[in-house]
């Protein structure tokens, strides 16, 4: 299979599982014409956040990453009428675009978008209730901090997903590649997760239209 099979195959899939959504394609649209990059979930991953979040009945969520909010739509859209979600983004331009795409979406009561480098902003919440869902997207590097802050903040049962884990295979099948800041912040985030009682997890491979990555699925304990 070469990688245009695999997005014509999640167009073949999502033609009968999801339904077109003008405030999803807004989103995309808006982001583009302002220049952000294309690096947002897909569409069927999009719609996996929002079934996760949903099966566990999510009522607070935490998003590392927002860029121009397409994850957050789908995952604000999990939340019940009292539902609560914390985007946490360090791009002011993409924070606004956000907002306005989750504005259009009528999510913005339930979504608030916070600006700065998500290491700082974690250590600064304490939210009333512990959250339910952590959706980790941003900067790789970064992973374990935020992967530590999502355990601080997190209840017991608690999904926490990290996305872009596997890399067209780059993480696992090039050992010697020691320089990729990237990939060594996902390496780092593995070894600790061997060893981490709190939390229990695995590494999904996806092959669709943003080609072979995969996520890291874990449930706090
Ligand atoms: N979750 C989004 C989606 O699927 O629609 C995509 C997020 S994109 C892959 C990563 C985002 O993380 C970018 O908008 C980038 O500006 C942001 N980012 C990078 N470093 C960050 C940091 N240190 N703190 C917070 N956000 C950061």
């Amino acid at each position: 299979t070469n990688p245009g099979d695999w997005a014509k195959s999640d167009a073949y899939h999502n033609e009968f599982l999801i339904p077109r959504d003008d405030a999803l394609e807004y989103a995309l649209k808006n982001s583009v014409e302002n220049g952000l990059p294309e690096i947002q979930v897909s569409t069927a991953q999009g719609k996996f956040l929002n079934l996760s979040a949903r099966s566990i009945g999510a009522k607070r969520i935490l998003e590392v990453g927002t860029l121009g909010g397409y994850s957050t739509i789908w995952l604000g859209r999990a939340l019940p009428v009292d539902g609560k979600l914390i985007t946490l983004e360090i791009s002011e331009k993409h924070a606004s675009v956000a907002r306005e795409n989750i504005q259009r979406a009528g999510l913005s009561d339930k979504v608030e978008t916070k600006v700065g480098p998500a290491a700082d902003t974690l250590k600064t919440l304490q939210p009333d209730g512990l959250f339910d869902f952590v959706f980790i997207d941003a900067d790789k590097p970064g992973n374990l901090t935020y992967f530590l802050q999502a355990k601080r903040l997190t209840r017991k049962g608690a999904i926490i997903i990290v996305d872009n884990v596997v890399r067209g295979g780059k993480v696992a099948l090039d050992p010697d590649n020691t320089e990729d800041a990237n990939v060594n912040g996902i390496r780092k985030l593995l070894e600790h997760l061997k060893g981490d009682k709190e939390v229990d997890a695995t590494t999904l491979g996806l092959a669709g239209e943003k080609g072979y990555d995969g996520i890291i699925y874990s449930i706090r304990l």
